[in-house]
C-alpha cells in the first residue's frame, strides 16, 4: 500500500534541520511506496505566521530536492470546515459549549495547582442543562467548544516508540474552538489529515501528547486514525533541544555556509536512523530503497556540525 504522508510546518521562521529531517523521512516513504508526499502549511496562528517564512520553507525544501504532490495546502483556508466538524461533534453530544470566562478558568487552574493536581478544568459546563445553555445563548454569552473526553483508554502502536497507552482520566475536556471562533491545532490537524487521506503521520515526538487527543477526535467522528511514527528530537551537544544558541540550525544557514544539499540530505537521514550497516554515504536512490521506519532510533540524536562539514 502506498503511504500518503504530509509535512505540516508552521511558517514562523526558517526551516529548522529537525523539520527538514521530518520532511525527508516522509518524502522517502512516499517515494519508496509510490505514495504521496503532501505539503500543508499550518498558518492558523495569524500573529506568528508570515508569507516570507512560507517562501523560505518552500525554497529550502526545493533546495533539498524534495518535491511534493498536489498543490500546497494552506490550513487557514480550511477554517470553515474545521468549525463544521466541531459543530457536528456538538450536535452529536461529543462536545459542549463552555461559557467559563478567562477569570473563572484561571481561578479553577489555580485551585488545581494548589492541590498539586494535573487537572486544569473541572468540566463545569459539561453539566449545564439544555435550559441553562439556552439561557446563556440568549444572553449572547461568548463560548468556546470543548471536546467531551469519554471514559476509557487510548491505545495505539507507534511505529517508532511501540505501544502507547493512556488512561482518558488523565485528560481534561479540551477546547477545540476558541471563544473567538478559531479552531485549535488539535482539531484542524485531524480534519485536514482525514480529508487529505493521510494514512501515516510521521512527525517529531514532541507531538506524542497531542496524538492522544487527536485519536479521541478521530474516534468521535468515526474516522479511521492514520498510523503514527514519532521521531525523537535533534539535540545540541549539551543534550538540550537543538536551538539557535547552539549555532546554525536552519537549512538556509547551512546553504549559506556552502554545504551541498546532497550532504545535508544524507547527514539528516543518518541522524536518528540507522541503515544497519557501516555505510555512511548514500545516493538518493539508495536512501529511497533502504529507508525503514523500523530502523528509526527511539532515543534523541545529537547534531554534530563537524561531521556534517566533513561530509
Ligand atoms: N505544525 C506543526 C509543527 O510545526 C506540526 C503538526 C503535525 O505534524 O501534526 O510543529
Amino acid at each position: 500500500m502506498g503511504y500518503t504522508v504530509r509535512f505540516a510546518p508552521s511558517p514562523t521562521g526558517y526551516l529548522h534541520v529537525g523539520g527538514a529531517r521530518t520532511a525527508i523521512f516522509n518524502w522517502l516513504l512516499a517515494r519508496q511506496s509510490q505514495g504521496k508526499f503532501l505539503l500543508r502549511i499550518e498558518d492558523t496562528d495569524l500573529q506568528r505566521s508570515t508569507p516570507q517564512s512560507v517562501q523560505q520553507i518552500l525554497n529550502s525544501l526545493r533546495w533539498l530536492g524534495l518535491d511534493w504532490d498536489d498543490e500546497v495546502f494552506y490550513q487557514s483556508k480550511n477554517r470553515s470546515r474545521h468549525v463544521e466538524v466541531a459543530n457536528h461533534l456538538l450536535k452529536k453530544g461529543k462536545a459542549y459549549r463552555c461559557f467559563c470566562s478567562k477569570e473563572e478558568l484561571e481561578e479553577k487552574r489555580r485551585k488545581f495547582e494548589a492541590l498539586k493536581l494535573n487537572q486544569r478544568y473541572d468540566g463545569a459546563c459539561r453539566r449545564l442543562s439544555p435550559d441553562e445553555v439556552q439561557e446563556r445563548l440568549e444572553r449572547k454569552q461568548p463560548f468556546a467548544i470543548r471536546f467531551k473526553v469519554p471514559q476509557g483508554q487510548i491505545v495505539f502502536d507507534d511505529l517508532v516508540h511501540g505501544r502507547m497507552e493512556v488512561d482518558n482520566n488523565t485528560l481534561d475536556d479540551f477546547i477545540i474552538v476558541r471563544s473567538d471562533g478559531t479552531p485549535v491545532y488539535q482539531l484542524a490537524v485531524v480534519v485536514d489529515d482525514h480529508d487529505m487521506s493521510v494514512n501515516l503521520v510521521l512527525r517529531g515526538d514532541d507531538h506524542l501528547p497531542n496524538t492522544n487527543k487527536q485519536i479521541l477526535i478521530y474516534r468521535a467522528m468515526n474516522w479511521q486514525p492514520p498510523q503514527f511514527a514519532h521521531v525523537p528530537l535533534i539535540l545540541g551537544p549539551d543534550k538540550n533541544r537543538l536551538s539557535k544558541r547552539h549555532g546554525a540550525t536552519s537549512v538556509e544557514e547551512f546553504k549559506e555556509r556552502g554545504i551541498l544539499p546532497e550532504a545535508l540530505f544524507n547527514y539528516l537521514c543518518l541522524l536518528g536512523w540507522s541503515p544497519g550497516t557501516d555505510q555512511e554515504i548514500f545516493s538518493r536512490a539508495e536512501l529511497i530503497r533502504e529507508f525503514k521506519v523500523k530502523r528509526i532510533n527511539k532515543t534523541a540524536a545529537v547534531f554534530d556540525e563537524q561531521k556534517l562539514l566533513w561530509m
